[in-house]
Formats: C-alpha cells, structure tokens, sequence
C-alpha cells in the first residue's frame, strides 16, 4: 500500500517539519495553503501547491471540501494534518479515510473519545491511569455537586466536558460559590463550545503539567517514548518545554511510562498520542489525551534520537513500531524555546516583515521554522514562528548550550520572544528545575511590579 504522496493539511513550521521526514523517506508532499501564505517555505519546498482558500483559516486551512479535493487533485494517497487545525477532528479523519487516502493519524473513535472530556477521563479509568479526584461524570444537579465538593474537599474545579483552551473551567473555593460559579462555567461552556455540561474535579494548588509521549501500532503494540514537563506556561499555554522533566526518577519514568504504554496497547491505539498529567507531591493525576504530535515532539526526539515523523508516517504504512520499549535509550537532556512574533513581556502580537533572519546552530542545536529574511508573518494565525531545540548531555550543559543559541538568533522587523526566553534562562527557579504551572505568570507579575 506503500505511502508515496503526502498532503500536508497544515502550515508554518509543522508543514515544514512534515515535509523534510517525509522527503527522506522518497515521500513527495503536496502542499495546501491560503492565499496569505503563497510565499510560505513549504509551499516553495513542496512538490505540489494547491491554493485552498482565502486567508481565514475557517475558509482555508478548515476547509474540509477544498482539502479533499487537493488530495484528489493531486493524487496524494495520505494526509497528515500536523497540529491544531483538522488534526484532532473525528469526522475529518472518517472522511479522508472514507476517500481511501491513508490518514497519518490516529482511529477515528479514538480522537473522538478523547476529544470528549468526560468521555476521555472515564476510559483513562478503566485503562489503569490515575485520575483527579471527583465526579464520575457529568454532574446533573447542585446537589450532586455539592456532595463531590465534599467528598473531594475545597477547592474543586467545574470543567466543560467539551472545554479546550481553559476555557469553561471555574475554581470553587467554598460551598457558599458553587452554585454561582457551576451556573457560570456552565454558561461559558455553552457558549463556547454549545455544550453546557460539566464536571468537577479536586483543584490542585500547585501541579507541574508533566505528559508521556507514546505510540502505538494499531493491532495491541505500543510503547511509551518518555516524559516531557511542560510547565512553563503563560494562559496555559506552553512557553518551554523539556525533556525528561527535572523531577521524574528513572524508576517513576519507567513505571509511569509502562502505564501508559499499557493502556495504549489495551486500547488498540494507533499512532502518535500524548497522555497530560498534572503531577504534585510525587503523584500523577491525568488530565487529558492529545490524539496528535505535539508542538514539543523534538524534545523527545532528541533524547531518544527517534523521528517520531516517521514513525508516524510508517504506522499509517501498516508497518510496525521501529523500536521495541527495550531499545529505547533516554539520553542527556533537551529544552525547547517557543518563538513567537509577539512583544516579549506584554505579549502583544507583532506580525510583519522580516527584515533579516539569522538562525542558530552549532552541535546539537535545531531551529525548526519557516523564516527567512523578507518573509512577511501574516497577522491571522498562531503567533509561534520558530521553535529553538538544543540537546546537551546533561541539562546544565543544555542551558548554557541554549543561551549560547539564544544570543546567536537574531529576527529583526518583528519583535520576538527571544529576550523572554534569555532572561527566563537566567533564573535561578529555571535552574534549579523548581518551578510549577503557576510560576512563569507569577514571575512576570513580580517582573511588572
Ligand atoms: P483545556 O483542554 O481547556 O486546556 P485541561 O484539562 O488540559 O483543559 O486543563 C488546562 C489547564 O488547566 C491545565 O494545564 C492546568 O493548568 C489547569 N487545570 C486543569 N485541571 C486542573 C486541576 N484539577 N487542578 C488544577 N489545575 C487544573
């Protein structure tokens, strides 16, 4: 069944990425884009570029119809839909697949599953990983609630069954604000997601978000590829990542990974997944399921030298696993800086011309990204223009390694992340590893004031 032509239904760096493991396998691509992103690298690198729609990406990048359509086209027999956009989208998947174009993804009901909150943290259960305290589901009524919140002990968290972004999530300090702050989480989650249910869960003062990368084959065969912590964050969203987290013992990796490697053969997953967990006092409590790769996927490249690209390419192959749990090695240390085209500390977009681009290198450092000098950063997508990996052997070397890398990066046109990233480097909390979710906004609050 051989996979020889890809259409990669994405953009910015992750086509880019998607390109380059599929070009070393002797994979063609074919690029889809919306008229912002003609001059895009890797519309220039694909070997085909179909135009799919105009720049808002619900009428181009989510355009399930004209996608289909490029595929046919073009004649690409498999669609990789990367990150964000189409990638977690059940009925997408059903469709490429109805089309007989392998889908680089994992089952159709397993991204649905997991796409359902409730749904997910119920299988989470049964498959043997260990959940946040509280409601065995929905909770229907204030009663029901309140009797949760008890149970669990204050402060819980209302969560939107359908919620993503952190949106439709409440904390409830006490009993007196539980009705007021469900009936809120209830209406937020109505409308942002059309779907008013909830859940409650026991809130954690104050978690590291530490996630498992695994793999699976689809037939019962998966594996479990380490541990990432990804608790720097700002809105809950991820600033740096690295790999293995500074907390996580080889034991506790080894026992936690055969969790969820576990369940995953249990489950018959297929494909690249990432399990979340929040983790405090040394236990770990999942919270959700990606059913995709991950922005921070080459921090786990790195310390175990597998394309987890390729090896996603493979699976939808029909072939097996590259590697057995037991040979993968866990080697040195990895940190990823996320670099957006934003203000460093306001965080106010800053989309433009790149005027001049110089990228990083040297021994172990990977700038993954679209830019290059003249490029102009359309205004209507994410923000994140580059991704700085570098590896070193052990993780004080990786940081001086990475400031090194920091201060040879040099975006001009745009502001960028870059100074963030330089001064976070230089606290002593970073150093040491001890910090938690809460941190990075506590440290730019102290930073303001
Ligand atoms: P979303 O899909 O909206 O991102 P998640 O369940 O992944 O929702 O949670 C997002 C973030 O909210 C987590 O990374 C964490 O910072 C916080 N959070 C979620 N659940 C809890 C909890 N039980 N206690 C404390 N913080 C939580």
């Amino acid at each position: 069944m051989a996979i020889r032509r890809i259409l990669i239904a994405n953009r910015g760096e992750i086509a880019l990425r998607i390109h380059r493991a599929a070009h070393e396998m002797g994979i063609e691509t074919v690029a889809v884009h919306s008229t912002a992103d003609a001059d895009a690298m890797h519309v220039r690198l694909a070997d085909h570029a179909v135009c799919i729609g105009p720049p808002a990406a619900a009428d181009s990048y989510l355009n399930i119809a004209a996608i289909i359509s490029a595929a046919e086209i073009t004649g690409a027999d498999a669609i990789h839909p990367g990150y964000g956009f189409l990638s977690e989208n059940a009925k997408f998947a059903e469709i490429v697949e109805a089309h007989d174009i392998a889908w680089i993804g994992p089952k159709p009901e397993h991204i649905r599953t997991m796409g359902d909150k409730v749904e997910a943290k119920r299988t989470a259960g049964k498959l043997g990983l260990p959940l946040v305290p509280g409601s065995d589901g929905a909770v229907e009524t204030i009663e029901e609630a309140r009797k949760v919140a008890e149970e669990c002990g204050y402060p819980v968290l209302a969560k939107a069954a359908s919620g993503g972004g952190g949106r439709g999530m409440k904390v409830i300090q006490n009993e007196d604000e539980l009705e007021t702050q469900i009936s809120q989480a209830k209406s937020e989650a109505k409308a942002a997601f059309g779907d008013d249910t909830v859940y409650i869960e026991k809130y954690l003062g104050n978690p590291r978000h530490i996630e498992f990368q695994v793999f699976g084959d689809g037939n019962g065969n998966a594996i479990h590829l380490g541990e990432r912590d990804c608790s720097l964050q700002r809105r809950h969203q991820k600033v740096l990542e690295e790999a293995p987290s500074p907390v996580i013992t080889p034991e506790e990796r080894e026992r936690m990974g055969m969790i969820c490697a576990n369940a995953m053969a249990d489950m018959g997953y297929r494909g690249a997944g990432t399990i979340e967990f929040l983790w405090e006092d040394g236990e770990f409590y999942f919270i959700e399921m990606n059913t995709r790769l991950q922005v921070e996927h080459p921090v786990t490249e790195a310390i175990t030298g597998l394309d987890l690209v390729r090896e996603q390419i493979r699976i939808a192959d029909g072939k097996p696993l590259s590697v057995t749990q037991d040979e993968l090695r866990f080697t040195g240390h990895a940190i990823e800086c996320r670099i957006n085209a934003e203000d460093p500390f306001t965080f106010a977009p800053s989309p433009g011309q790149v005027t001049y681009y110089h990228a990083a290198g040297g021994m172990h450092v990977r700038v993954d990204s679209g830019l290059y000098a003249g490029y102009r950063i359309p205004p209507y997508y994410d923000s994140m223009i580059a991704k700085l990996i570098v590896y070193g052997r052990t993780r004080e070397g990786c940081i001086m390694r990475l400031r090194r890398a920091l201060e040879e990066m040099v975006v001009e046109g745009v502001k960028t992340s870059i100074p963030l990233h330089e001064e976070l480097l230089r606290q002593p909390d970073v150093l040491s590893g001890d910090y938690s979710i809460k941190w990075l906004e506590e440290w730019l609050k102290d930073r303001d004031a």
